[in-house]
């Protein structure tokens, strides 16, 4: 069987990436510089549907230990994102992150905390103070301390937007989207690469293996050694309605661990996030699971290790987890395999993976080239070009009404945000509450959920009870 079409039959592709998520996408966007013919494979339906969809949405500074692979690609990724944000017109703003010591133990350790990470960041052109109780009082009204550690250059994302907006451009740039395809099994041979999927046989010259929490049995297809590299880490994070800071902030972590323990994070939308946690998996989370593994254990995690910070916390409107593809020695996997250097395999891309997500694309193409990957330079994408591309997504007319037809009052989802969400390519109910924050207020869907379901299908041309909510048949209506 091959579902691609029997003119591509004996297509090959240049690349082929396994995994639409940020890190993928990423990958693939730097790639479409090149004239090249690049494809996308992922089980999902839509890209960002993996460890992509449930993160703190943070660009850090900060991540331990100093040194290691992932925190130096977060220092590069960083300063990648203002360009990369402005180019893809997704909204981003950079805050700073303030260590707060609630504690006199913790203020005794402020000063060496101040000096190790004026020593390090301070160095690599970020901003690092020490804050008095009368400065942090100022600048985050709403916080509980006697002081702390301030980092600047820290940022806050939305990653959403960042994710359909790849999409949507990259399929402008001709990047051809093989969703729904799950890679089952791949074979080197002398000229390509062979990729066994659902779907049929994909030929590829050059192979990057992005695939979040399976990257490493993908990579155990060609080297049985890398296989079991990952442990699932799931992570909590609690929604509030309301903005608690301006700043990121977190209680001054003393001791080990592997997590910098979280904070409260503002989002660019009003609502406030706390977390994320560090639990222990509770079974052998996989891609179709991101979301089912919170307990009451976790929330408490939470409550006890932010609650005393913070003076007016609004409410609690969301529990939500996410599902760390950590590596057995806690850093980025970066490397070709070890039977073909045309083989690029990303394994333990776990968390600062969303800031480091940029820089990461820039070596793994410099990786594929150093394979053999001939790169010659497109000409510019020009606004000439656009008109005449053919444009394989969704073109909706929206007419004036659209902005006041709200459908989700909680956070102002209209129905000219659903036009636009379907243009961008969501074609089920998961990516359009991820798109446009849709159910994610006060009152969960409860006033817009039937709305959305009826309109959504109206804007797909389908029948209701052909709408999935996500993965397989996840029916919406039955
Ligand atoms: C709780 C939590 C909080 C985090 N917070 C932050 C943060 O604040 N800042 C930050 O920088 N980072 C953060 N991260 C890390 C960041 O979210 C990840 O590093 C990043 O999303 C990883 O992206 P990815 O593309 O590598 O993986 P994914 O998004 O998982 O993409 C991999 C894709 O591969 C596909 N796939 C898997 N197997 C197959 C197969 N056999 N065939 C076809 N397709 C397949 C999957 O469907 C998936 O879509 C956080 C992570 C977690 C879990």
């Amino acid at each position: 069987m091959n579902s691609y079409g029997s003119e591509d039959n004996d297509a090959v592709f240049d690349v082929a990436i396994i995994g639409a998520g940020l890190v993928g996408l990423l990958i693939a966007y730097e790639l479409s510089r090149y004239r090249l013919e690049i494809a996308v494979i992922d089980l999902h339906p839509e890209p960002g549907f993996g460890v992509s969809r449930a993160h703190g949405g943070v660009i850090h500074v900060i991540q331990l230990p100093l040194g290691s692979v992932k925190s130096r690609l977060a220092i590069y990724g960083n300063r990648m994102y203002d360009r990369l944000c402005r180019e893809l017109g997704v909204g981003f703003r950079r805050v700073s992150a303030i260590l707060v010591a609630q504690k006199v133990r913790q203020l005794i350790y402020s000063p060496i905390l101040y000096l190790l990470l004026k020593l390090y960041y301070g160095a690599r052109g970020f901003g690092v103070r020490l804050v008095g109780g009368k400065t942090l009082r100022r600048l985050e009204p709403n916080i509980v301390g006697f002081g702390g550690v301030m980092v600047d250059g820290y940022g806050i994302v939305d990653s959403f937007r960042l994710i359909y907006n790849l999409y949507h451009e990259l399929r402008r740039r001709k990047i051809r989207f093989l969703l729904e395809t799950r890679v089952t099994s791949i074979r080197v041979l002398e000229n390509y690469i062979a990729l066994e999927t659902s779907r049929g046989t994909i030929r590829a010259r050059f192979l990057v293996n992005s695939a979040g929490l399976s990257s490493s049995d993908i990579a155990g297809m060609v080297d049985p050694e890398y296989r079991s590299l990952t442990v699932p880490k799931p992570g909590a994070m609690i929604v509030f309605d309301r903005t608690q800071t301006r700043n990121i902030v977190a209680p001054i972590h003393i001791g080990g661990g592997e997590t910098k323990g979280g904070g409260i994070i503002p989002t660019l939308w009003g609502t406030t996030i706390w977390g994320p946690n560090l639990s222990v998996a509770r079974d052998r989370c996989r891609d179709r699971c991101t979301s089912t593994c919170s307990t009451p254990r976790d929330l408490f995690t939470l409550i006890e290790r932010f609650s005393g910070i913070v003076r007016v916390r609004g409410t609690p409107v969301k529990l939500y987890v996410g599902v760390r593809p950590s590596s057995r020695n806690g850093d980025f996997h970066i490397g070709y395999s070890k039977r073909s250097r045309r083989i690029v395999n990303l394994i333990g891309i776990e968390s600062p993976g969303l800031t480091a997500a940029p820089a990461i694309a820039k070596i793994v193409v410099w990786m594929l080239w150093r394979g053999g990957l001939e790169l010659r330079r497109r000409r510019r994408v020009v606004d000439h070009e656009r008109s005449e591309a053919e444009e394989p997504y969704r073109d909706i007319e929206t007419d004036p009404g659209d902005e006041r037809d709200i459908v989700c009052p909680c956070m102002g989802v209209s129905m000219a945000h659903l036009k636009e969400a379907v243009a961008k390519g969501v074609s089920t109910l998961d990516g359009l509450c991820f798109y446009t924050r849709l159910g994610m207020g006060a009152c969960q869907g409860q006033n817009c959920l039937g709305r959305a379901i009826v309109e959504l299908s109206r804007l797909l041309n389908i029948d209701p009870r052909k709408l999935r909510k996500g993965y397989g048949d996840s029916w919406v209506v039955k």
